[in-house]
């Protein structure tokens, strides 16, 4: 094969488009590469000026490219090279990228166009850049919806900590108002007291019955009035830190038994307290009255919450480091989902029916016993009984 023939098969079966013109910018020829790229046969092309292969505004301005080009020999695109688009015989553009050299063949000069479709790295540059966008605005919104997020997080906190201080407030407006009817009811309370107390002496000429019972009712319920009062006095002191323990030395025993007798007197018909102390020590550190509180308070629950004939357990043990206080009955017992909140002010099994009380009692035995860093268990089984243990380091 001569070097003409090789050339031609060359140009033929180049992937690039090959185009040359003369100087006038009429097409010379074309290669099939270039011809399948804009869509024409060589016949519709050669002969044509190249500016049919250009979109506007090349299309109008290649003639003056050329001349200015022969004029100035200031090249643009020739021996540079450049992106451009080229307009297929159906109208429609494609990018590509045009690289010109010029030849000096026979004393003509003859311009060369190499041209390589960008089609498809522009597709995949529009994909990309697509997809950017699509990831970018995708950020964005999400961006946006957390700061909304955040803003509504801001708003809740805020709300929060708004209600908060309000219930703070008005928990103070409740306890100041609760222990201020308190300390004014305790006064016309003792006078009823002591007009009820007078009623019974001087009723007795009428030796009727009725007028007794009457009497011991309002006795009976001015009794209980005056324990509520006081509990709720109790829980104010307690919340202003007035309350601190006073430790003294106590015979535990002494102490014990005296409770045992004065709680015996309201148990219940035929409610027998059972008082066991274990140890050879009797003397223990401790607040009297801090003590005497809870364990009548625990007391007072376990005759309260379980029937007339029974006995209730009351136990004291003195060992080397610790003392412990029990106190064992066999009543209705804590249910065990709500046993969580027995320390609770206010709180009430939803066992204890018609049993009167009020849910503070343990509240209040509960904050003492951590005022003389004490500790309280207990063990409760529903209809089984309660046994409630208090401990204490020597
Ligand atoms: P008060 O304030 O008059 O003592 P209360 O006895 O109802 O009223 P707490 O002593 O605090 O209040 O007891 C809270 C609740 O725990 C009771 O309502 C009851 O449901 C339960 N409870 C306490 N001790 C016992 C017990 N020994 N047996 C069964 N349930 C008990
Ligand atoms: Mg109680």
């Amino acid at each position: 094969m001569n070097s003409a023939a090789l050339l031609k098969a060359i140009i033929e079966n180049a992937i690039d488009g090959i185009i040359t013109i003369d100087s006038r910018g009429i097409i010379e020829s074309i290669n099939p590469a270039g011809c399948s790229l804009f869509g024409f046969t060589p016949e519709e092309v050669i002969g044509n000026n190249i500016s049919m292969l250009m979109p506007e505004p090349d299309h109008s301005r290649h003639d003056q490219y050329l001349s200015r080009y022969q004029e100035t020999r200031e090249p643009h695109i020739i021996g540079k090279g450049r992106e451009v688009k080229g307009k297929r015989k159906n109208g429609s553009l494609f990018p590509f990228r045009l690289a010109v050299s010029e030849v000096q063949y026979e004393g003509r000069v003859i311009y060369n166009g190499f041209i390589h479709d960008l089609s498809r790295e522009k597709d995949a540059e529009g994909q990309l850049l697509k997809y950017t966008n699509k990831l970018e605005q995708l950020v964005e919104d999400r961006t946006l919806k957390l700061q909304s997020l955040i803003n509504q997080l801001q708003d809740a906190k805020e709300e929060v900590s708004l209600s908060l201080e309000k219930e703070k407030e008005l928990n103070q407006l409740k306890s100041r108002f609760v222990s201020m009817a308190s300390h004014e009811f305790r006064t016309p309370l003792s006078s009823i007291q002591l007009s009820a107390s007078l009623i019974d002496k001087y009723a007795l000429d009428y030796q009727n019955p009725n007028i007794t019972k009457h009497v011991n009712k309002i006795k009976n319920a001015i009794g209980n009035l005056t324990t509520i009062l006081n509990d709720f006095l109790s829980l104010e002191r307690l919340e202003t830190g007035i309350v601190t323990a006073q430790l003294e030395e106590l015979d535990l025993v002494k102490f014990a038994e005296e409770i045992t007798e004065e709680m015996q007197m309201v148990a219940k018909q035929n409610q027998t307290i059972i008082y066991q102390h274990t140890g050879i020590k009797r003397m223990v550190n401790t607040d009297l009255n801090l003590l005497k509180n809870c364990i009548i308070n625990l007391i007072a629950n376990a005759i309260k919450y379980s029937g007339e004939n029974t006995f209730i357990e009351f136990n004291t043990e003195i060992t080397n480091q610790k003392y412990y206080i029990t106190i064992k009955d066999d009543g209705i017992g804590i249910p065990k989902t709500e046993q969580k909140h027995l320390f609770e002010p206010f709180f009430r099994a939803h066992n204890t029916g018609s049993i009167p009380g009020t849910g503070l009692g343990l509240n209040i035995v509960d904050r003492y016993i951590k005022l003389m860093s004490g500790q309280i268990e207990f063990k409760s089984e529903e209809h089984q009984g309660t046994i409630f243990t208090l401990i204490f380091n020597i």
